[in-house]
């Protein structure tokens, strides 16, 4: 018996399947990523064909077989096309998000909260005129919390104060200060520049100085490095952001 399923979803990922058909993952927040199969979609001249695109919200009507982990599409109508109207660079912060989503093992039980947190992410960054790579650390930063996999971005691992940063520390999943760095453990850390100490001395609350701070090429680099090493760390794989590159 197969049932009929009504869901919110995100599309984050789609690929055309045979001549006609295509499948979907999509992020729900009863659900967790799911698969969809839209048979035959791409001959189909109707509407819905173009509602299935990347990022895309939808308001999904699916049914599904017990005995198969397919989501078979009926139809949707859209919530929210995300891509739509946007320039470049805020294309690409939307993509990162979801190439991390699409990178991690999300269970049921925090999958409310991620898209909750990828919804609102979306909605927020299009209105970010400047520094939205911030926005994004952000949405990483608030993703880990979620995921129990949060780091410590106020004190020093190792004198435990709260001092400006000076290197990262991935085995230990989190930075230190100046004077808990020495030489000894020179090859296990990374030196971080005063920029991106700062950024992240700000970042819980970095909405309230998006407009005045200054993010040198370094430090999105730097900052970029930290946010997927520690992602790789966890999940003991090489996670790749490729999107984030062009910016
Ligand atoms: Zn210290």
């Amino acid at each position: 018996m197969s049932r009929d399923i009504k869901t919110k979803g995100i599309i984050i990922k789609k690929i055309n399947f045979r001549e006609t058909s295509i499948i979907l993952d999509v992020l729900t927040p009863q659900y967790g990523v799911i698969s969809i199969m839209a048979k035959g979609i791409r001959k189909q001249k109707s509407k819905n064909t173009g509602l299935l695109e990347i990022l895309n919200e939808l308001e999904l009507d699916l049914y599904k077989n017990p005995s198969s982990e397919w989501y078979i599409y009926k139809s949707s109508q859209i919530i929210n096309a995300h891509l739509f109207n946007i320039d470049l660079s805020t294309s690409i912060l939307m993509q990162a998000a979801v190439e991390v989503i699409r990178q991690i093992i999300i269970s049921i039980d925090d999958s409310q909260a991620i898209y909750k947190l990828l919804e609102t992410y979306l909605q927020f960054i299009r209105t970010v005129n400047k520094n939205g790579i911030a926005i994004f650390w952000r949405f990483l930063l608030k993703l880990y919390k979620v995921m129990g996999i949060e780091f410590n971005i106020s004190n020093c691992i190792e004198c435990s104060q709260r001092k400006q940063f000076f290197a990262y520390f991935p085995q230990k999943h989190g930075f230190i200060c100046e004077d808990c760095y020495h030489p000894v453990n020179n090859d296990q850390v990374f030196k971080i520049n005063e920029n991106a100490a700062d950024l992240i001395s700000k970042l819980k609350n970095i909405g309230n100085y998006i407009e005045e701070i200054t993010i040198s090429k370094p430090t999105v680099k730097q900052l970029n490095r930290i946010f997927i090493t520690h992602l790789s760390e966890h999940f003991n794989k090489k996670i790749h952001l490729k999107s984030i590159e062009l910016l």
